[in-house]
């Protein structure tokens, strides 16, 4: 692969030291039609979610007798990249869609709504690296907005490892030309891994050491989607004058 210098005198092409996360702005409850929403932009991404539900599921032989089915839809707008996207899922969306599933399945209460289904619609508006991740982060203050029942919110980053330095929260550029992506996405109080991925290499000491600053980066977008729930539900309403 071409080679492309990503650390200049410890700082990254943007700036970043190592170990900080892009700026992010999270939002609750941005939709009013969907049962609960979110809007995240982390550097250059921006993505919005969209969660329906619990409500009956039809047709009714997908139905589970005792417990609710989750269905998660993430899709990249065709405008989303530099050269447009053709429209509809493709294998990297449909793998995408099932990991992030499986990581917010463990933290809901599915047993509580037989015959149910709980449907996130994670929409990349704008991909700069690490939509999955960040489509994590936003799905579970969607699903807080929408008042279902959560054991703990999952937050998500991604760590990587670019000229030999680990390195995180990866813009596009990093994940293009860097030796190693990880994603991971965690549990915010008990720090429970709910998704792990790697493509790349790293020693089982890098991977120690990745782990640990994925949990800094975690702790962080924790912190922040605590923040957006509390800004959306703890206000008191504007009283309208004139
Ligand atoms: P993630 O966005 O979760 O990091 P990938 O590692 O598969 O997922 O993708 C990394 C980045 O590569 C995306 O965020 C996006 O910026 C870019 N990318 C992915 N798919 C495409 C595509 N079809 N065309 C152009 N860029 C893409």
């Amino acid at each position: 692969m071409e080679e492309k210098k990503l650390l200049i005198e410890g700082r990254r092409l943007d700036g970043r030291s190592p170990d900080q996360l892009r700026p992010v702005k999270l939002k609750a409850g941005v939709l009013k039609r969907a049962d609960g929403s979110a809007y995240i932009e982390q550097g250059n991404n921006k993505i919005l979610v969209a969660v329906y539900g619990p409500q009956e599921l039809h047709p009714r032989h997908l139905q589970q007798p005792d417990m609710a089915v989750l269905r998660c839809m993430y899709n990249m707008a065709p405008f989303s990249v530099e050269e447009r996207k053709k429209p509809g899922p493709d294998r990297r969306s449909v793998e995408i869609s099932k990991v992030v599933r499986e990581a917010l399945e463990s933290v809901l209460f599915l047993n509580l709504y037989p015959r149910s289904v709980i449907d996130i619609y994670i929409e990349v508006l704008q991909a700069d690296a690490g939509t999955r991740v960040a489509g994590i982060t936003a799905a579970s203050v969607a699903l807080a907005d929408a008042g279902i029942p959560i054991r703990d919110l999952v937050a998500g980053v991604s760590v990587g490892k670019v000229d030999g330095i680990l390195v995180l929260d990866l813009n596009a550029e990093e994940d293009q030309y860097g030796e190693a992506d990880m994603p991971v996405a965690m549990t915010g109080r008990d720090k429970r891994i709910t998704l792990l991925q790697m493509d790349g290499h790293m020693t089982r000491e890098e991977f120690r050491q990745a782990l640990q600053l994925a949990m800094k980066g975690c702790q962080q977008l924790y912190e922040l989607q605590k923040e957006a729930l509390r800004e959306k539900y703890s206000s008191t309403p504007k009283e309208v004058t004139g």
